[in-house]
């Protein structure tokens, strides 16, 4: 079944699919358990996290290849062979009672049913962004999630970074005034070949993967949701790296109390991630902004200039934002960027590309 499919049967597919069991708790002594779903990079990164954290802790693995990378991992992370799962076997971690939840890290396009299939076994989920590749399809893993009665949240790190917490802080005590306008963009280089490329597993370009850094920061910074947009999408390179998405786009949008922002995005530049926020008494500025550490911000702020350079180490972002899921599932919190949020940003993401002309829906 093809993601479009699954999105559209999801729904119906679910009044016939009898719950395994609401998900629990851990007991109070015990770290929630994580399953890594795809042990790619990022996951690489949330593994580590988890080894030094005391609330959050990996203890199982779903990977297409259990004896190569599975092994591997379970020897570094002390997890038992029967807790290495293929994607085949996904459902069997409903009979983990170590497995809380599961963190998501696999190409954007598989989000929505890896998501969809953990909440029907009662297990929670961390998901990575992007949530998944349309609104239809961050809506169906809400509805999901709320039916199962699991918790969702996207992994949005920087939520959890303290200079960024900082930087919230500062705008919401009137630090710089009131906000003008937003700039802000991410950029890297993707070799031919990455699925990041590929249309069918990336939902779509550089916008999905990158432009939702700068697009999540100035919702996140204001709490206001971009009501108009326009967007330039272009590709400047035909060596046929770009055959399915798009190389570079540059959008503005109008926030609803008048704010401006414009953003960039590419997969074709060396620059740094970065941001600046100016206000009518002060202005904020980070770069790098969206790195794992080494987060700089300068402004200046209630009339004076502030200079804060981030002392965390990677990944403590990472351990962060694990300790913080693990925190709701025991107390029964509702995540600081639940489903919700990614929901915001992929209606935002297709308006952008709509704006742009080239709807990905
Ligand atoms: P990656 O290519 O390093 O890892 C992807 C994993 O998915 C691999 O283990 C791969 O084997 C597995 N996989 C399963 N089916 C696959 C298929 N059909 N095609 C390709 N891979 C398949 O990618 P990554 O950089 O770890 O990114 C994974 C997710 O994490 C993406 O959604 C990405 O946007 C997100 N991400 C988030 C951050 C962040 O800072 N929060 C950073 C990087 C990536």
């Amino acid at each position: 079944m093809d993601r479009r499919q699954f999105t559209k049967t999801s729904a119906l597919a679910l009044a016939a699919t009898p719950l395994r069991s609401f998900a629990q708790a851990p007991g109070p002594q015990k770290p929630v358990g994580f399953a890594a779903v795809g042990l790619g990079s990022i996951s690489d990164i949330f593994m580590r996290a988890c080894a030094n954290s005391q609330t959050a802790k990996i203890t199982a693995l779903v990977t297409g290849h259990p004896a190569e990378k599975g092994s591997k991992y379970a020897a570094m992370y002390g997890i038992p062979q029967t807790s290495i799962y293929t994607y085949e076997q996904y459902e069997r971690l409903a009979d983990n009672k170590d497995v809380d939840a599961v963190y998501i890290g696999l190409p954007n396009s598989m989000h929505c049913e890896y998501t969809v299939r953990a909440a029907r076994i009662g297990k929670h989920v961390l998901c990575e962004k992007p949530m998944a590749v349309s609104s239809a399809e961050c809506r169906t893993m809400i509805q999901e999630c709320r039916t199962a009665n699991v918790k969702l949240m996207i992994a949005y790190r920087v939520h959890y970074d303290p200079t960024w917490q900082q930087a919230m802080q500062i705008i919401d005590s009137g630090g710089i005034g009131d906000i003008q306008s937003f700039q802000g963009g991410f950029f890297n280089q993707q070799r031919a070949g990455t699925w990041r490329l590929s249309r069918k597993l990336g939902g779509g370009g550089s916008v999905l993967d990158l432009g939702i850094y700068p697009l999540n920061a100035i919702r996140h910074l204001t709490r206001e949701e971009p009501t108009s947009f326009t967007a330039v999408v272009s590709t400047r390179d035909f060596s046929g790296r770009f055959a399915e998405v798009e190389q570079s786009v540059e959008w503005t949008m109008k926030l609803p109390s008048g704010i401006i922002a414009s953003c960039g995005c590419s997969y074709g530049q060396i620059a740094p991630g970065f941001l600046t926020i100016n206000g009518d008494k002060g202005y904020l500025q980070m770069q790098p902004a969206f790195l794992y550490d080494g987060v700089h911000m300068v402004g200046r702020v209630n009339g004076q200039p502030i200079d804060v350079l981030g002392t965390g180490k990677s990944p403590f972002q990472f351990a962060l934002e694990a300790e913080h899921f693990a925190d709701c599932i025991r107390q029964n919190k509702r995540p600081e960027s639940p489903g919700e949020e990614g929901l915001k940003d992929m209606l935002a993401i297709e308006a952008i590309y709509k704006a742009g002309g080239t709807p990905i829906a």
